[in-house]
């Protein structure tokens, strides 16, 4: 199956921190990809902007570099990479001083969709605003995208929304989440929504519980320093997480429409019930030193040997709305797991009754969301044990691998921030978040912190390469229930 590509209207994107990590590992290489396969039209232009002094041709070169570093591993055909960067321009820029706005100002057209990419540190997201302004460089029509974090409460988020605010409609800023850019993300909703299948089952009178899980292998890596300040909750939990949630958990909007879709998130996140203490666990790994993959440990990486903030958080809400009250959410995210996993699963109620007695064993449905790696979904389906052993259940996954399901043409792996960059110069708003739904999940995250910070909690160790520390078994076990096994 050949995947359909339209290419977008021309544009002239600036990217403010053009030359940072961000731009030269996501942004630029998936703007290749998407100029590869015909979506980013040759009039479009990319300006880069940030701080350091150099010239279009080292821009460039160096975007080409990147690239090669950081593209998706096939043959990079020259010729069309030679064609895109001709598409590039780079202006030294300073967001809090006057320097090279008045070229910038040279580099823009008019007659094409403009939109500006805040690729730095949030600090600056106000100062860009405001000069952007000053210098009329927008007009009714341009768009500003920005990077997480939005804020680190709901105060500053607040501030943040009020900064951009000034200067942009609410239409006209693209707050990015990239889970929601991810492929699986968005057929959820087309599962929910497009089967009749699955929507009469989708409530507490059949779902027993649902699990959120987001699990990396990795550590913090050279993020030590902004990791420390930020921790699992803030970083992965406040956005990532709770978009997730707010997708499996919404009422079906009226419309695929931007506004529609994130006034049922809305909902669901002001519906959230405040966390109760012994209902969290938060978990700091630790290393073995006889493992070399281990270490360092997470206070050695984040060079803060009394660092009281978590890597790995589990926890356990409710949603206090019809469909939901009765029904666990549990969530659970981590560095330096066991796998690197991200999966959603519905898992259904026992049967009313077994017409095959107890000793056949009773099972669930469970229907799991695989967001990566391997994209797809499964289905258990409770089945008899084949042979002459007697009417004994076992269950089987009906297995719908997205690669396998679609061909390599029809999966092809179209990364997050491809995908919503060009929904940005499309106009089209239903994967970004809404001021108020960051501002809404702000106000639920808030409390939860603040109650670590005055009761002086320490996270738990747990070992590197774990599924986190025990404490977050036993928060299910105490239910009944089970954390799903995290697998590659
Ligand atoms: P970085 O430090 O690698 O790059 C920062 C960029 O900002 C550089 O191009 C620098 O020249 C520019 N800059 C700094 N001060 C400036 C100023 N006064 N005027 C103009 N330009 C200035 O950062 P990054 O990792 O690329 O991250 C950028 C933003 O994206 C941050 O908000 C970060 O939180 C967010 N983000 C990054 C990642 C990632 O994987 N790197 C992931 C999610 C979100």
């Amino acid at each position: 199956m050949v995947s359909r590509v339209i290419p977008v209207d021309p544009f002239d994107l600036v990217i403010f921190g053009g030359t940072g990590d961000l731009a030269r590992r996501k942004i630029l290489p998936g703007l290749f990809r998407r100029y590869c396969a015909g979506q980013m039209p040759p009039e479009a232009r990319v300006i880069g902007a940030a701080r350091a002094e150099m010239d279009d041709a080292a821009y460039r070169e160096m975007i080409g570099e990147a690239i090669a570093e950081f593209g998706d591993g096939k043959a990079v055909d020259q010729d069309k990479l030679s064609a895109f960067l001709e598409t590039l321009s780079y202006v030294a820029i300073d967001a809090r001083g006057e320097t090279g706005w008045r070229a910038l100002a040279g580099h823009m057209r008019r007659k094409v969709v403009r939109a500006f990419y805040f690729s730095v540190a949030p600090g600056l997201f106000g100062d860009l605003a405001e000069r952007l302004n000053a210098h009329g460089l927008t007009d009714d029509d341009s768009r500003i995208v920005v990077e997480k974090p939005f804020g680190r409460d709901l105060a500053s988020a607040r501030q943040l929304n009020q900064d951009l605010a000034a200067f942009f409609d609410e239409r006209q800023i693209y707050r990015i989440d990239h889970y929601l850019g991810k492929e699986t993300v968005q057929n959820l909703m087309a599962v929910r929504f497009g089967n009749m299948l699955f929507e009469p089952l989708w409530n507490s009178q059949f779902v027993d519980h649902i699990q959120i899980t987001v699990a990396e292998t990795v550590g913090v890596g050279g993020r030590g320093d902004y990791y420390d300040k930020s921790g699992a909750m803030r970083d992965m939990v406040q956005n990532h997480l709770m978009q997730l949630l707010c997708l499996i958990a919404m009422e079906p909007p009226a419309r695929f429409d931007p506004d529609a879709v994130r006034d049922e998130k809305l909902k669901v996140i002001r519906a959230l019930e405040p966390v109760q203490p012994h209902h969290i666990v938060r978990g700091q790994y630790s290393a073995d030193p006889d493992d070399p993959e281990s270490l360092p440990d997470y206070r050695t990486a984040v060079e803060n040997p009394k660092s009281r903030t978590e890597s790995f958080i589990a926890l356990k809400t409710h949603i206090a709305n019809w469909r939901w009250a009765a029904t666990p959410f549990y969530l659970r995210t981590g560095k330096r797991m066991v796998a690197r996993s991200s999966e959603i699963s519905i898992v259904f109620k026992d049967t009313p009754h077994s017409i095959f007695g107890e000793e056949a064993g009773r099972h669930r449905n469970v229907l799991s969301i695989r967001l990566q790696p391997n994209e797809g979904i499964k289905l258990s389906v409770t089945i008899k044990e084949p042979g002459p052993g007697g009417m004994r259940l076992i269950d089987v996954p009906l297995d719908m691998t997205f690669a396998d399901a679609l061909g390599p043409d029809g999966a092809e792996n179209v990364d997050a921030y491809e995908r919503l960059i060009m929904d940005v110069i499309r106009g089209n708003q239903t994967l970004f978040m809404r001021g108020d739904e960051v501002e809404a999940a702000w106000a639920w995250t808030d409390p939860i912190i603040e109650g670590w910070t005055n009761r002086g909690d320490v996270p738990k160790p747990y070992d590197s390469h774990s599924a986190g520390p025990d404490a977050a078994a036993q928060l299910m076990r105490r239910d009944n229930r089970d954390w799903r096994e995290v697998t590659p």
